[in-house]
């Protein structure tokens, strides 16, 4: 018997061969051997990163470099590689979240000035295009980077050069979410939404809502987010974070949001669980993170594994690359080891990533083909769901008559 898949080959081959070999020959192929998990893989792969904050993000060379151009002081130690990593806690736990927000006052304290956040906003983006993320969305505060005098216009201008230019030099497209800050004067959110509104369609893709969630409710900011929503742009807001579903619901029913930023404590609420799976409303998984500002106890525990085989939309992120010391490979690497995720369901969490992306929808679709096509090259076989779309075959007349069907978007891919 010859080698290879070709089963038809082997059938021709068969009508010629002996009563004995023909029992042989027809004989289903053995399945093809699994493609062993490594990081070496999972780094190849395309991927998106949708929830990554540029402040928490920054190479570690390049915040002491900042520091010594601009003679900003340093805290005590932190002026060399090895206690600037210990002083923002570089992938060491936290005891909570605000404890985990204090490192932001250090990569803050550098990202002053134009230069710097157009440098550190590429950086960032060829970070990402070195371990094959296809598709970015960054997101900031501007009104963090006011402190030096720089306008909210200026700031963001200096952002999106930095990774445009990213975007000439690698295969990586970006976008822009703008956060308001839920501790923060609620019209200052007003103001950073009207600069989302102003740069809609020039870079800047949704708005957010971060900071501590613990007695700071989004509610507060609804003005912000009716703008948004006036203005028909896409929202994703933290919740469910460091407080429990309570904060899934506002962001939702209160300020409309698309996307949910973590939402880890979703499963604490079984009918709202329910609502967001069916509603198809992607969660913005970031693992690493979630074990690092303790709103999870380990990783096993995460309910990352109950979200995916309830079908619920969900993607994995970093958050934060420097703090957190992750990448997007080192999330699907955990999950595969500490959740126990297959490649093949790893390939349905990365389709899942570039479906929930702020992209327009003909642009999405034909990235999903090309996302596809290379998962299909590089594992040996689509998504699962990706599989039957391919195998229909109609004629040219019918395909473009069906074009505003997502071809891949059948069961939970
Ligand atoms: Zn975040």
């Amino acid at each position: 018997m010859k080698g290879g898949n070709g089963l038809n080959h082997d059938v021709d081959d068969a009508a010629a061969a002996s009563p004995e070999t023909r029992k042989h020959v027809l004989t289903p192929p053995a399945p093809r051997p699994r493609k062993k998990v490594t990081k070496e893989l999972l780094r190849k792969l395309p991927k998106t990163d949708l929830h990554c904050h540029l402040d928490g993000s920054l190479r570690l060379v390049t915040i002491l470099e900042l520091a010594h151009q601009q003679k900003v002081k340093l805290p005590v130690g932190a002026d060399t590689a090895e206690g600037l990593a210990k002083a923002i806690h570089l992938g060491e736990r936290c005891k909570d979240l605000p404890e985990y927000l204090k490192a932001f006052d250090i990569t803050c304290s550098v990202l002053q000035t134009e230069e710097a956040l157009e440098r550190t906003a590429y950086e960032l983006a060829c970070d990402a295009a070195a371990e094959n993320v296809w598709h970015l969305e960054v997101r900031y505060a501007p009104i963090l980077h006011t402190r030096r005098g720089l306008s909210l216009t200026r700031i963001n201008d200096a952002v999106l050069r930095g990774l445009r230019r990213a975007s000439r030099e690698h295969q990586i497209t970006t976008g822009v979410i703008l956060c308001g800050i839920r501790n923060m004067d609620p019209r200052d959110s007003y103001r950073l939404a009207e600069l989302a509104v102003a740069f809609k369609g020039r870079g800047v893709v949704a708005f957010d809502l971060a900071g501590g969630e613990r007695g700071n409710p989004a509610k507060d900011h609804t003005k912000a987010f009716e703008l948004i929503r006036e203005n028909n742009m896409n929202t994703t807001v933290h919740a469910g974070e460091a407080y429990g579903p309570a904060s899934i619901k506002q962001a939702l029913h209160d300020c409309g949001a698309h996307r949910i930023g973590h939402g880890t404590r979703l499963s604490e609420d079984g009918d709202l669980l329910k609502y967001v799976t069916d509603r198809r409303i992607p969660l913005e998984i970031c693992l690493l993170s979630n074990v690092q500002t303790s709103v999870v106890d380990d990783l096993a525990r995460h309910p990352l594994r109950l979200y995916f085989d309830l079908g619920v939309r969900v993607s994995l992120n970093t958050d934060n690359r420097l703090i957190t010391d992750t990448t997007v490979t080192d999330e699907l690497w955990r999950a595969h080891v500490d959740l126990g995720f297959t490649l093949e369901e790893l390939k349905i969490l990365l389709v899942q990533g570039f479906k929930s992306a702020f992209l327009p929808y003909r642009e999405k679709r034909e990235l999903l083909q090309r996302v596809n096509d290379t998962l299909a090259e590089l594992t040996g076989s689509l998504p699962k769901g990706a599989v039957l779309a391919r195998e229909v075959d109609i004629d040219e007349e019918l395909r473009e008559a069906f074009t505003p069907v997502d071809p891949s978007d059948t069961d939970r891919v």
